[in-house]
């Protein structure tokens, strides 16, 4: 099969990848010299080649069954079943662009991305394009529907465009990193909605008129950022700022409100 079986001993530590990512650390390019000769295998359809390493990234080709290909190096993404077993190694070939490892085989392994080039990554979804233009400011809970965008990962929450689509990037960053989009409970809040959060939550949640969610700019998230300390929660701290997203000081483990699930866009 391919080179995942040489990944227990080339993986590096996660946390230090993140970091290293998160601090810009840049580690160098994989030379050409150590780039792997390797061999498209399907049943008979194309592979298809995209812009990242997952199934959530955009397919931008394809390449034929048994053509020659040139893998730069590899790394994690989305899971995939092929002829050569079920693995989340993806390959990024001489073009920048990605297969997955599953359905290629190769005579050398080939070395694990550095940093930088999942960062190219990284910085293309930085780009999604928004729904809309309109970022007209509105009364905190009166954001029409036109000036609000639907989240790609979670259909129904919105936020406003610039946000949305910043949000859009991290969530694809995130899925590279972890195979699972960003978990969303809360995004933009009517006042009506925040009305009815207040009467719930109580101490928990913002005056109605004066929540960050009134406004399209702010996140509750789940699937573990809304934990302190979990890998998910460092992720957090480490990328989403390249995004425009933070972590306000208020809701820190040491601050007035705790809430490790609020995040907001601040450009
Ligand atoms: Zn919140």
């Amino acid at each position: 099969m391919g080179v995942a079986t040489t990944l227990a001993t080339r993986r590096p530590a996660r946390l230090g990848l993140v970091a290293a990512i998160g601090l810009g650390v840049v580690l160098g390019g994989a030379a050409a010299a150590d780039a792997a000769i390797g061999h498209v295998r399907t049943q008979s359809s194309p592979l298809t080649v995209r812009s990242g390493p997952g199934t959530s990234y955009a397919a931008v080709g394809a390449v034929a069954r048994g053509a020659r290909i040139t893998i730069v190096c590899h790394t994690k993404g989305s899971r995939v079943k092929g002829p050569y077993g079920s693995t989340d190694v993806w390959d990024k070939l001489g073009d920048g662009r990605w297969v997955a490892d599953a359905y290629t085989s190769s005579s050398d392994p080939s070395p694990e991305c550095s940093p930088s080039a999942l960062d190219t990554v990284a910085v293309a979804y930085r780009g999604s394009r928004p729904c809309s233009t309109d970022e007209r400011p509105y009364t905190n809970g009166r954001v029409p529907r036109s000036a609000l965008c639907t989240l790609r990962d979670a259909r129904s929450e919105s936020l406003r465009p610039k946000a949305a689509a910043a949000f859009d990037g991290l969530s694809a960053a995130y899925r590279q990193h972890s195979g699972h989009a960003l978990c969303v409970t809360d995004s933009y809040r009517s006042y009506d909605e925040q009305v009815a959060v207040k009467a719930t939550r109580g101490r928990w949640a913002a005056t109605p008129g004066r929540s960050e969610h009134g406004l399209g700019l702010a996140v509750d998230l789940c699937g573990g950022v809304d934990r302190f300390g979990t890998d998910a929660h460092l992720w957090m701290v480490v990328n989403a700022p390249r995004y425009g997203w933070t972590h306000p000081g208020w809701a820190d483990a040491g601050g007035s409100l705790p809430e490790p699930w609020h995040w907001e866009y601040t450009g």
